[in-house]
């Protein structure tokens, strides 16, 4: 990078440290030409793409919204705070993932549906009679169908594989 001081463009690198328990580089440069020393700071791009919502209107990626949407729907439920935790940073995850710097919301809809299809059965079936409105009557029953069939230890439940 150009020197701050006298905008020459060669600059060297005189040292270079993991600071920020390794999330940053610190690197100390040195001018070339009038010999002045600085130093930058390198850290990794996690920012979320923004959310296009129904409407077109875009808005920022809110996790208090997201975490109050899966908190809503897990109420007394038994999924632990850490669990759903969890499951708040998959989707960040793969929302940063996705490399968009805007993604629809209807694919952080599908995130959310896809983590309390892990997360709790009851809770994912709220959600989305919630979020998807079942349009269609029958996946509605599909799903309490698919429900009624988990009663067992292990709580597995048949994955329709439908997009
Ligand atoms: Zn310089």
């Amino acid at each position: 990078m150009f020197c701050p001081f006298c905008i020459e463009q060669e600059t060297k690198v005189i040292d270079s440290r993991l600071v920020a328990e390794g999330h940053q580089i610190r690197r100390r440069r040195e001018c070339s030409t009038c010999k002045e020393r600085f130093t930058t700071f390198e850290v990794a791009e996690l920012v979320l793409p923004r959310v296009i919502k129904r409407d077109g209107s875009r808005e920022p990626f809110n996790e208090a919204k997201l975490r109050l949407g899966l908190q809503r729907a897990l109420e007394k439920r038994p999924v632990s705070t850490e669990n759903v935790e969890k499951g708040i940073n998959q989707i960040k995850s793969a929302l940063r993932g996705t490399g968009e710097r805007e993604v629809e919301s209807e694919l952080v809809g599908n995130l959310i549906m896809d983590e309390l299809k892990e997360l709790d059965k009851v809770a994912y079936v709220r959600f989305a009679s919630v979020y998807r409105s079942f349009e269609d009557i029958r996946e509605f029953g599909l799903e309490i169908a698919k429900l009624g069939q988990s009663n067992d230890t292990d709580g597995s439940v048949p994955d329709a594989g439908k997009q």
